[in-house]
């Protein structure tokens, strides 16, 4: 009996509906996402992290007895079923329209190696797998034919405490399989479905899970299984834990058992899309099947494959975690090769940057560049950057004819729209406010479809009362969240008294808020903002227009140079002068982003450039009506609007790059021209009010970052743009075109 099934026949019959629900991840993007599932029990979805499955498996049977006998719920319950039904039965979806050759058996398949869809389901580590995440939801909503492909981790990404030194400790949680919204994929005689991949001359069998997001299905590959050896069981342990060799193995279960259990599932993918060099084994895997079956040379399988398969690269420094020495390549590869008919030497040049140099490591980037037909950055900055860093590739041809492009990032309106603006939206644009392409038109050009976002600029109408109520709203909810989760860690620290009380006068609804959260790597510089200790202390306790922050991020688990960062920054958390002003929530995940992107006034960011490939959380901040201040790098090369006559600018952009390579320097710039910012623009805006405390001018900001950022910074446009610029047939023409002449 499938799951779902099971959980039906435990809930009470007018409840059963609630079982459709809880396993697929669609609720999680309805307006009502919460309420549903929480008003079951309040307190038992606090502990199952939301968890809707785990929620209805814990909750009394007395309970629910009580609620499938309020006709409130149950009316609540029967319309949101009913959008379920229709949203998954829908025939006239854009995607139907604009890319009527896809279908369920021959879809897009999509490749990465991590997905963030959900707080409850801790798959991913931070932006590569939120944008999956975001990615899949978007393409269920445009009703394009896709399954997705990953690994589910036992313990997931790494979880951060920290010390009273400030020091970030790792640990791992386990995940609970059984208990999640996902299905173990079963064959018609309720067998586990099973591959099996080779990994140092090992058989490992490899099992799948299944994901509903919308109409797509996500698989996700897991080798814990009994019948492996007891440490190919841990290969689906964690998330970019382990050494190399664990990272090599890792990605040959996605590339290659991904493929095969596609294949073990009937799906044959028209388009393979990998998103990072990571998966990039399935190319390999796709050629050797494809050499099997219809009895090609390698030559000609590795032409059928890139004519099916896009790459999108997502790094803008060198391949350094996706490279392997010949040695391990020899090590996991040796059996692989002769299938595909190849010897060692020319099987090496596949990922080689530099033919013929027999220290080159094996790189994934590189395999991908060269078996794939059309290769994107993300984001127009990144697209350039990418041209520059892989012309090495392409000897013959200036670095503007590499051929590599861009399809900016974007983030998913439904997801990271606050509900209580989402309320406001649809009564000023409409039902439809989140809708960008139109299904019941045909696909004509993108100028046309693009008309839709003058919907936006009636985010210009909405009362300024309003807009600035519901913002303050969001805003007390953070600040009592972040309360709440910095008063847990103090006592789990068992600080002193004092310091525990103090958190009752820690941030201030009143007073202009900064929110700065991302991975703390050197390279984002998430301490810039107090480089001038002096200059910061004056600009945070200023007397009539102080700032505050809430900071959070996690540093990979060896880089000691980003748990240095954050031990600093809890140091300034701990500073008398700035103790009340500065919080730092523990263990970031998808739901403190959440209400970080909600409730802060404005969104920091700042890069050195131009290694920020695109940056999404600003954009889940625009759609709130915050405002970003950020380094122009990534999507902000894009999206920033300077105010012109009669119109506010839709951000700032702090500092500018120098011609020097000095990066003490740089950070000099780059630090005086934040705090310049703050000092003369931003807080006397912020503090402008007037007789009812609105601040005018910034809620005409809030409105200007709406109206230009969210038509073009969300998921739906990234993936309209792949699906007509990567996808269709004629993108398949265009792009054989821009590679034509390539090297093999
Ligand atoms: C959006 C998001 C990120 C990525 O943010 P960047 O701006 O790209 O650094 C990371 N982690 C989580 C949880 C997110 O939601």
């Amino acid at each position: 009996m499938n799951p779902i099934t099971q959980l039906k026949a435990k809930l009470p019959q007018p409840l059963r509906r609630l079982a459709d629900l809880a396993y697929n991840y669609w609720w999680s993007w309805t307006p009502d996402r919460m309420s549903l599932f929480r008003s079951i029990e309040p307190t038992i979805w606090q502990t199952y992290y939301h968890n809707p499955v785990a929620l209805l498996e814990a909750v009394t049977y007395e309970r629910l007895s009580q609620i499938a006998e309020d006709p409130d719920y149950l009316k609540r319950l029967q319309v949101l079923a009913n959008q379920f039904d229709a949203y998954m039965r829908e025939p006239n979806t854009w995607g139907s329209q604009v890319a009527p050759d896809l279908s369920a058996e021959e879809p897009v398949a999509y490749f990465c190696l991590e997905y963030g869809i959900h707080e409850s389901l801790y798959t991913y580590c931070g932006g590569l797998g939120v944008l999956a995440g975001d990615y899949l939801k978007s393409a269920s909503d445009l009703g394009i034919p896709m399954v997705g492909v990953g690994l589910l981790y036992k313990q997931g990404y790494v979880c951060q405490r920290l010390n009273r030194s400030g020091w970030q400790e790792d640990f791992y949680r386990d995940n609970d399989f059984e208990h999640m919204p996902i299905e173990l994929v079963r064959d018609e005689y309720g067998q586990p479905v099973t591959v099996k991949v080779t990994v140092r001359q090992r058989t490992v069998r490899v099992q799948a899970w299944k994901v509903r997001i919308g109409r797509v299905d996500l698989y996700l590959l897991d080798a814990d299984r009994a019948d492996n050896d007891p440490i190919d069981r841990k290969l689906t342990g964690q998330l970019y834990g382990g050494n190399r060799e664990t990272r090599l193995a890792q990605q040959i279960l996605l590339g290659i058992g991904g493929v095969q259990v596609l294949n073990a599932l009937e799906i044959e993918p028209t388009i393979y899309h990998l998103n990072e060099g990571s998966s990039a084994f399935a190319l390999l895997e796709v050629a050797r099947q494809e050499m099997e079956f219809s009895g090609s040379t390698f030559a000609e399988a590795q032409t059928w494959v890139r004519e099916h398969a896009v790459f999108t690269t997502h790094t803008p420094v060198s391949d350094g975690n996706n490279a392997f020495s010949a040695d391990m390549m020899d090590s996991f590869f040796g059996h692989y090769w002769p299938q595909l008919e190849l010897t060692r030497e020319d099987f090496l040049h596949l990922g080689a940057r530099r033919i013929g140099d027999p220290w080159e490591p094996f790189s994934l980037s590189v395999l991908a560049l060269r078996m794939t037909r059309q290769a994107n950055g993300v984001s127009r900055r990144h697209g350039e950057v990418s041209r520059q860093m892989w012309q090495i590739l392409y000897p013959d041809r200036a670095e503007a004819a590499v051929p590599i492009g861009h399809v900016t990032n974007g983030a998913h309106l439904r997801s990271w729209t606050a509900p209580l603006l989402v309320d406001l939206y649809r009564q000023h644009l409409g039902k439809e406010w989140a809708r960008l392409f139109d299904s019941t038109k045909p696909w004509e050009d993108a100028e046309s479809q693009r008309a839709s976002q003058t919907l936006w600029q009636t985010v210009d109408a909405l009362p300024d009362r309003e807009l600035w109520r519901r913002h303050c709203i969001l805003k007390e909810r953070l600040i009592a969240y972040t309360r709440s989760r910095v008063l847990a860690s103090r006592l789990e620290r068992r600080e002193a008294k004092d310091d525990i009380m103090a958190v009752e006068r820690l941030l201030d609804p009143n007073v202009l808020t900064l929110g700065f959260a991302r991975r703390f790597s050197p390279y984002k510089r998430g301490a810039l903002l107090f480089k001038d200790l002096q200059r910061a202390i004056r600009i945070f306790s200023h007397a009539r227009r102080p700032i505050q922050i809430i900071l959070a991020g996690k540093a990979r688990p060896g880089d000691d140079e980003g748990k240095r960062i954050i031990q600093r920054l809890m140091e300034w958390c701990r500073h008398p002068a700035l103790r009340d002003r500065v919080a730092f929530i523990e263990d970031y995940d998808l739901f403190t982003a959440k209400l970080m992107v909600h409730g802060v006034d404005v969104w920091l960011n700042t890069p050195r450039r131009p290694t920020e490939a695109c940056g999404t959380s600003g954009q889940k901040a625009a759609f709130n009506g915050v405002i970003n201040c950020s380094v122009d790098d990534g999507w902000w090369c894009e999206a920033y609007q300077p105010g012109q006559l009669g119109r506010p600018s839709n951000g700032w952009t702090i500092g500018e790059a120098l011609d020097s390579s000095d990066q003490e320097l740089q950070d000099q710039v780059d630090a005086d021209s934040l705090y310049t910012l703050l000092e003369r623009e931003i807080s006397p805006l912020f503090y402008e009010r007037d007789r009812h405390g609105i601040p005018h001018k910034w809620v005409a900001m809030m409105k200007a970052s709406i109206r230009t950022n969210a038509p073009n910074f969300n998921s739906d446009r990234m993936v309209a743009d792949y699906v007509t610029q990567n996808y269709l047939p004629d993108a398949a023409a265009d792009a054989a075109a821009l590679k034509a002449g390539q090297v093999a």
